[in-house]
């Protein structure tokens, strides 16, 4: 065999392999013109190599997002440097089906994508290969994962973020607290209360900042309570206190201590230290409502006189600034 029959051999055994490889892997030139699409392409597209041969990727696929994968290439080919795209930010490039029986949950194939420069004989970019990797098994693992944890989250009673009943537990709570007042008729108050302006403190900050916010509001909430008096974490920056044995007044003064230890307050975040206020509605229990959701909406109904009298203060259910 001569030097250049040797060549020859690994060149078609290269191609070969690249023909068969479990990778998509496609070649464009700068104009998007398609110069090589392998197997693995042509069996997950059913467009054939012959067939796509030098024709513009985005007129055989119309879906995929042009603006961004030609910002892409052209920082390929400018940098002369590889790029990479995970699942995670860009479910697929290629919206091919997802072929595997075990992980049919999931209707697309979820893609990775490398983008390597190709440069010609005088050292420019001239080409671009784009290198596709099934991920599907990977990505379905991971978002069942996921669910599985939001669901368990779901049957635990707490809230992760700040410890405090989550939502389901504590309105069962109330639920008993409104049945136990109604046989024994002991005053007892539903509190509602939300962090005003909050939505800015996450768009200035971050979320992480925002998270540490809500974090010592709960704290503040834990501290200012007695044993029996049970808070809860409704929503969001949404909180709730049960306050069983005590009166309005009673109630007002817990919740102004509640909203003045939160103003004079400054959350010391890495990014900024943070100060902000609650807006709290009480509603004591009367014969009025006729089952806790009521008594609740009272509460929220409290909460929001507060936030439209202008935030920072607490509303009493029925009284005359409602
Ligand atoms: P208002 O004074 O009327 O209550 O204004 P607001 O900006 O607080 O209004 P709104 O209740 O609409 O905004 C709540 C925001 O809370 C929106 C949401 O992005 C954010 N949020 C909800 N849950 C969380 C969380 O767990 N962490 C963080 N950081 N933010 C959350
Ligand atoms: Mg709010
Ligand atoms: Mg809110």
């Amino acid at each position: 065999m001569t030097i250049d029959e040797t060549d020859a051999t690994s060149f078609h055994w290269l191609v070969d392999m690249l023909e068969s490889v479990e990778v998509g892997l496609v070649i464009i030139d700068l104009d998007f013109r398609v110069q090589a699409w392998n197997g693995f392409m042509e069996h997950h597209s059913g467009i054939s190599a012959s067939k796509i041969r030098d024709r513009v990727l985005f007129d055989v696929f119309p879906d995929i997002p042009r603006a961004w994968l030609t910002r892409k290439v052209d920082s390929v080919a400018m940098l002369n440097t590889r790029a990479f795209t995970s699942w995670e930010q860009r479910p697929y490039l290629f919206k091919f089906r997802n072929t595997r029986p075990i992980t049919d949950t999931e209707e697309f194939m979820f893609q990775n994508l490398t983008i390597s420069p190709l440069s010609g004989t005088n050292g420019q970019v001239e080409k671009v290969c784009l290198m596709v990797y099934d991920v599907t098994d990977i990505a379905t693992s991971k978002r069942a994962l996921e669910k599985a944890n939001e669901q368990l989250e779901k049957l635990s009673m707490t809230d992760r973020l700040t410890g405090l009943l989550n939502r389901g537990t504590w309105e069962n709570l109330i639920d008993a607290e409104y049945e136990r007042n109604r046989r024994y008729g002991h005053p007892t108050c539903l509190v509602m209360f939300d962090i005003d302006h909050f939505k800015p403190v996450n768009d200035t900050h971050g979320h992480l900042a925002g998270d540490e916010v809500i974090k010592y509001t709960a704290d503040v909430v834990r501290k200012s309570l007695r044993q029996s008096d049970i808070p809860g974490r409704y929503g969001g920056e949404e909180f709730g206190i049960i306050l069983p044995e005590t009166d309005a007044e009673g109630a007002k003064t817990i919740c102004e201590r509640i909203r003045e230890t939160i103003e004079k307050s400054t959350v010391k975040t890495t990014v900024a230290d943070i100060q902000y206020t609650v807006s709290i509605g009480i509603a004591p229990l009367t014969d009025g409502p006729e089952n806790y959701m009521q008594w609740l909406q009272q509460a929220d109904q409290a909460l929001y006189a507060g936030k439209a009298g202008g935030r920072n203060r607490v509303v009493v259910f029925g009284e005359e600034y409602m």
